[in-house]
């Protein structure tokens, strides 16, 4: 299986469009967010040119307002630019997209959705697929929550994974706009959204993954003291998904209210004893 014929920043940009329209049909007016694709993390160049303008404010206001000597100041300025920089690039090196708060962005990094793709295509590869069913796929490698994903031989399979895995990410970032940089609360929204959005409850396997993912939950929380703050959102949002079973569809205005005042704590204790 390979990719290579397919234009991902056109998937990227109909998956944007698509999911806009999707918030907006269920009553969250998603406005003025705006899309970009870039090639990788050195693409953030107006990012960059943010950051410089504020270190040079804060610099400025310790060196002159507050009067902190600096024998060096411009030296002290160029240092802690680099530092911050290089701690942001080794901090989303992963990342397949990043939101934006003060510009109302998201970026979304090609290289990485790529070797996400690469990496799902291959494993998928391995496996005999003869007819239409539904599978589960890893969105990163170490992920304990596995997204459900139906296989329809009558389409193009390949392409369904790219749009697939470009979905997910661009329906985490556009959440951002909802619950701001709140991780936790994204990535609830998220699993829902990919989960609502693609109608996965017309097949009933589909609930044994869910199932499954909930265990595997319960027995990371137990197993870690250091919980990872993405897999504990989607595993709130498998709960959400097996609590209404019955369901066809959610109000996902009902679901942002309802996990809005959730603490870490609380989606830690619902999990635990589900
Ligand atoms: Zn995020």
């Amino acid at each position: 299986m390979t990719k290579d014929d397919y234009d991902l920043d056109n998937i990227i940009k109909s998956s944007f469009e698509e999911i806009i329209e999707y918030f907006n049909k269920n009553g969250i007016k998603i406005e003025g967010l705006r899309l970009r694709i870039v090639k990788s993390l050195w693409s953030f160049y107006d990012i960059f040119i943010f950051l410089f303008i504020i270190l040079l404010f804060i610099c400025t206001i310790l060196y002159y307002a507050i009067n902190i000597s600096m024998r060096y100041p411009l030296i002290i300025f160029i240092i802690s630019f680099f530092i911050t920089v290089g701690y942001l690039l080794f901090l989303y090196e992963r990342n397949q997209g990043i939101y934006f708060l003060p510009y109302k962005k998201i970026f979304i990094i090609k290289k990485q959705l790529d070797k996400t793709v690469n990496r799902i295509l291959d494993d998928l590869s391995h496996h005999n697929i003869k007819d239409s069913s539904v599978i589960s796929i890893k969105s990163s490698k170490n992920s304990i929550v596995l997204y459900p994903f139906y296989i329809n031989m009558k389409k193009d399979i390949v392409n369904d994974i790219v749009k697939t895995i470009t979905d997910i990410v661009v329906i985490h970032e556009t959440t951002h706009y909802i619950f701001g940089i709140d991780e936790e609360k994204t990535s609830v929204f998220e699993f829902l959204v990919y989960f609502y959005k693609n109608e996965l409850y017309n097949y009933s396997e589909v609930y044994k993954i869910i199932e499954e993912n909930i265990k595997k939950c319960k027995a990371y929380i137990e197993e870690n003291k250091r919980l990872d703050i993405y897999e504990l959102g989607r595993c709130y949002g498998n709960i959400i998904i097996h609590k209404n079973k019955q369901l066809t569809n959610i109000n996902i205005k009902d679901i942002i209210e309802e996990i809005k005042n959730l603490s870490k704590k609380d989606i830690i204790n619902v999990i635990k004893n589900y």
